[in-house]
């Protein structure tokens, strides 16, 4: 079972995946995962991505393609949930080229929520300028504000990417790339939805049921 999971980075698509992976003995293949995996072990094609890496260019989707359908090769065990692939078009009609060959694709789960909420969940974070450590007003905050739990200084700021400008700019820029993917999908019957907006368990016996419907 090759299954795809749709959505943007902040929408808990990635605790979804570990958690049926965990329960269904799948595996899970994240992109940005793959990606360094490759680079740190210098294979062909992680020397390839890390050129562009290196110039600070965006790795090119045949490259990232190739990354991904490497890593669907040495898979065993009962299937793979793929996290955050296909990213655009191009990139999902690679794959589907490749899968042509083997068995397709078995479904495809959209992770759906209002932008506000997204929105929220990007501004909330606060980053440690002196130890990196991560923070969310909400959903972690430090024990005293603007003070870093881990190293105890009094450090903590937000990323101008994480401002609320910065986000909905990124965030409408993401929601047309994720249409196409969702009309390329829906034409091909493989689309379902998922309200990501609910507390994490309602969201888990969903895509649970969800997974079941597949085999
Ligand atoms: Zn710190």
């Amino acid at each position: 079972m090759i299954v795809v999971f749709l959505g943007p980075p902040a929408i808990g698509k990635g605790t979804q995946a570990r958690r049926i992976a965990r329960e269904r003995g799948l595996s899970v293949i994240s992109t940005g995962d793959k990606l360094r995996e490759a680079v740190a072990q210098g294979t062909d094609v992680g020397q390839e991505a890390k050129k562009f890496i290196d110039q600070g260019q965006l790795v090119p989707d045949e490259v990232v393609v190739r990354i991904v359908t490497d890593s669907l090769r040495s898979i065993n065990g009962n299937g793979v949930i793929l996290d955050g692939f296909p990213r655009t078009l191009s990139q999902a009609e690679s794959l589907e080229t490749h899968l042509e060959k083997e068995a397709g694709l078995d479904g495809v789960l959209h992770f759906e929520a209002p932008t506000e909420m997204l929105i929220g969940r990007a501004s909330g974070r606060r980053i440690c300028r002196n130890c990196q450590e991560i923070y969310h007003l909400e959903f972690r905050p430090p024990r005293s504000e603007g003070v870093c739990d881990a190293c105890g200084q009094e450090t903590l700021y937000q990323r101008t990417d994480d401002q609320e400008e910065a986000v909905r700019r990124r965030l409408e820029g993401d929601q047309l790339t994720t249409q196409k993917l969702v009309d390329f999908y829906q034409e091909r019957g493989l689309l379902a939805r998922v309200a990501a907006d609910r507390d994490v368990d309602s969201i888990a016996k969903d895509v649970s049921l969800w997974v079941e419907g597949l085999s």
